[in-house]
């Protein structure tokens, strides 16, 4: 059974982390966040989530980025980084009009 580095408890379904080269061994999630998960420069709070990089320093979200004066971050990026396969699911503007007008009546004067 292998040992959790960072509480010590003996667990027979421990998990190991490969983290910039050097192996760690944790019993838990909680544990290896604590000993592994980056902290936010602004708040202090654990970076579980992809968080944000800035000048070198972390932050959890892109307020806290902002709070530190970091203004070009956003959490909810516009841009060519969405798959694409949510822009086939939803119909945008564009093409519900293009619908609306193939589906008209043929013009009075062909009568
Ligand atoms: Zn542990
Ligand atoms: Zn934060």
């Amino acid at each position: 059974m292998a040992q959790c580095e960072l509480c010590g408890n003996e667990y027979d379904k421990t998990f190991e982390i490969v983290m910039a080269g050097k192996s760690h061994v944790f019993d838990s999630f909680e544990c290896a966040i604590t000993a592994l998960a980056p902290t936010c420069s602004y708040c202090g709070c654990r970076i579980i989530g992809h968080g944000v990089e800035a000048n070198g320093v972390f932050y959890c979200c892109a307020h806290c980025a902002s709070k530190e004066g970091i203004q070009e971050v956003r959490d909810r990026a516009t841009g060519g980084q969405r798959p694409a396969a949510q822009g086939s699911q939803a119909p945008t503007l564009t093409d519900m009009a293009v619908d609306v007008s193939q589906n008209e009546p043929p013009p009075l004067s062909k009568l």
